[in-house]
Order: C-alpha cells, then sequence, then structure tokens
C-alpha cells in the first residue's frame, strides 16, 4: 500500500531581486523593469537577460516613468553616457508593449 503523505516541502522562500526605478524611484522585481546596459565599451543598449556585464540603470515599464526619464535626461546621468535616439525608441517599444499587456 501506498502512503499518500502529503509531501511536505519547507524550501525557503527565495527573495526575488529588486531594483529600483531611475524614474519613480520605486522598487520593483527585477523581471518588471528594463535594464539599460553601459558596456565596459561604453556602448548603450537594452539588456534584456539582465546578465550581461556592465553599468545597468532600470526602468519600471510605464509610459509615465520613460517619459520623466527621457525628459531629465536621468539614464544619462545616472550611466553617465549619451543615450541615442534610437535608445529612447527602442525602450519606449517595449514599455507599449508590456502596457498593453497589462490590459
Ligand atoms: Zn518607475
Amino acid at each position: 500500500m501506498a502512503e499518500t503523505k502529503p509531501k511536505q516541502q519547507n524550501q525557503p522562500k527565495r527573495k526575488m531581486p529588486e531594483r529600483r526605478c531611475v524614474g519613480c524611484m520605486g522598487t520593483f522585481l527585477k523581471k518588471d523593469l528594463i535594464r539599460v546596459l553601459r558596456s565596459p565599451e561604453g556602448e548603450i543598449s537594452i539588456d534584456f537577460t539582465g546578465k550581461k556585464s556592465g553599468r545597468g540603470a532600470y526602468l519600471c515599464k510605464s509610459e509615465a516613468c520613460f517619459r520623466k526619464a527621457k525628459k531629465s535626461g536621468i539614464l544619462h546621468r545616472s550611466l553617465e553616457c549619451e543615450i541615442s535616439e534610437e535608445i529612447y525608441a527602442e525602450l519606449e517599444k517595449e514599455i507599449r508593449l508590456a502596457e498593453e499587456e497589462k490590459e
């Protein structure tokens, strides 16, 4: 006879990594943020894996934060590097997509 005792798994809850959005200064789960990365070579890109090395700035997936960040130049300041229009366009696209998914 098989025992039907429910298996108790006492796994400690793993804390999800959190980061701060440069727009609203709110703390979010890393996976809910977009990472803008400055590579050691000084190139700016959007890091979808969150694993690339370099200096990162995080933006939550909200259009308000995106606009604020773009207007205030906070990404540029926190990465100490010029952010091209292409990067902003790509960010905007990603955020739009994420906002659409929320609805
Ligand atoms: Zn934000």
